[in-house]
């Protein structure tokens, strides 16, 4: 299966247990709208390069489209889907008023130089500045893109359209009208909902050091393996795309995010030994942490997986079979949409200071965001204990619920 067709077979699962109206359930099953674009390039050998972009928007019932933009060279228009139908039921999960969207551009851009990147980045704008705005649909970073792209997006952006618009995208740097706190806000909203999770689900019992691994070292695996270190859990292993590194003592975060920025990966740390990232998944520890691609737990390694708890920063890192399989074995699976909705809630944090023209301190950022997060796990808990549900399933209810109700509203 795509990440498009797990996404559909989840909305499937969901509305057949939720009864859900016929008219509904075909609005929510395919996007509003897709774009393909070509963006040419004229790269630094003088040779123009035409890249291949998407943005597709979800749903729009609940408030202006909201999502990332992936730059990545397995970009599919299947992926591109299924993501923006996940930013759906996610702005709808943590309660903001967005619908779901996402973008993405076929290109590794670790291969590209700087000024590469940026007309690349300007030129997707300008191939989709016509379908995004402030209150149409707003894009933010994904994988591959970052706070210094998403500042040469709104540039690129208020010079086409001739007026100072800083809510139109997120995620921008704080001295770009970004938001204190954006960087690390996926990575504190998933220890938010870890820390809930283990007080209510007796899944892992909290004794000592609770053991972690995290998969994947961008924005996203880095800042939780950081701030998880920082609140006292044991961090036995990381990685990245090139591997990943063991030590049952514990890794510190900082000197192997030094050694990172010296050599490009977390491989070959002192006092530690290099491991896979097939390994990674399967070690024995109390918290597992996907925090890079789709599909990376499948039927094939999920019987293996000896993990207590799977906390998704990811989006759709487990696949259907794997869900099942993950379900028998009694290990809870904290679905991506509540996970790692963290980074969309600071998204609207930032659309709504930039809108209102007054910043907040990060310290009322995060405040915020706890509130947010915790309110969002409580909501999925209680469907999650009433209904004997898997979390997913749970946070799909009611994200559905919510976006069903806003459908029926404009329906009448
Ligand atoms: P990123 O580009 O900053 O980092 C991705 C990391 O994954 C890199 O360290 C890369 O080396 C690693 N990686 C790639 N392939 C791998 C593999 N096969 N095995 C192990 N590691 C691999 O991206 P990010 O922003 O950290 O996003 C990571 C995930 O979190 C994605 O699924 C993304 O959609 C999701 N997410 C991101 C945000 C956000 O605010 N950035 C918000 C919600 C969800």
């Amino acid at each position: 299966m795509n990440p498009f067709e797990i996404a559909q077979k989840q909305f499937d699962d969901v509305a057949e247990i939720m009864k859900l109206d016929r008219e509904i359930y075909s609005t929510l099953r395919e996007p509003k709208r897709f774009l393909e674009v070509k963006i040419p390039v004229k790269m630094d050998n003088g040779k123009v390069r035409i890249f291949t972009g998407y943005r597709v928007q979800h749903n729009d019932s609940r408030g202006p489209f909201k999502g990332g933009i992936r730059f990545h060279q397995d970009v599919t228009p299947e992926e591109v889907k299924a993501l923006a139908m996940w930013m759906t039921w996610k702005c709808a999960v943590v309660g903001i008023p967005f619908g779901g969207s996402k973008g993405g551009v076929i290109v590794n851009p670790k291969e590209l130089s700087k000024a590469e990147l940026e007309k690349l980045s300007r030129g997707y704008i300008r191939a989709i500045h016509m379908i995004i705005g402030a209150d149409v649909d707003v894009p933010a970073p994904d994988v591959g893109t970052n706070a210094e792209i998403m500042a040469w997006m709104l540039d690129e952006y208020e010079k086409i359209t001739g007026k100072k618009a800083p809510a139109v995208i997120t995620g921008k740097p704080v001295e770009r009208f970004g938001s204190k706190g954006r960087d690390l806000a996926t990575s504190r909203g998933g220890l938010f909902v870890l820390e809930r999770a283990l007080k209510n689900m007796r899944a892992v019992k909290r004794k000592g050091a609770l053991t972690v691994v995290v998969q994947g070292f961008g924005n996203v695996g880095y800042g939780f393996a950081k701030l998880a270190y920082k609140a006292g859990f044991k961090v036995v292993a990381v990685s990245d795309s090139k591997g990943g590194i063991y030590s049952e003592n514990g890794i510190d975060i900082d000197a192997v995010t030094e050694h990172k920025k010296k050599t490009g990966s977390v491989i070959n740390f002192e006092n530690s030994r290099n491991i896979t990232n097939e390994e990674i998944l399967e070690l024995d520890v109390d918290v597992l942490v996907p925090a890079a691609l789709e599909k990376q737990i499948t039927e094939q390694n999920a019987g293996r997986i000896k993990a207590k708890l799977v906390l998704e920063l990811a989006n759709g890192p487990t696949t259907i079979e794997a869900d099942e399989i993950l379900l028998k074995k009694n290990i809870p699976v904290i679905p991506d949409i509540l996970a790692n909705s963290g980074g969309v809630a600071v998204s609207y944090f930032e659309w709504l200071q930039n809108r209102r023209k007054k910043y907040w301190e990060e310290e009322k950022v995060n405040r915020k965001l706890e509130k947010l997060m915790k309110n969002a796990f409580d909501g999925i808990y209680k469907v999650y204990k009433e209904k004997g549900v898997s979390m997913r399933k749970a946070a799909d209810i009611v994200a559905v619920q919510k976006v069903a109700e806003a459908i029926r509203e404009e329906m009448m």
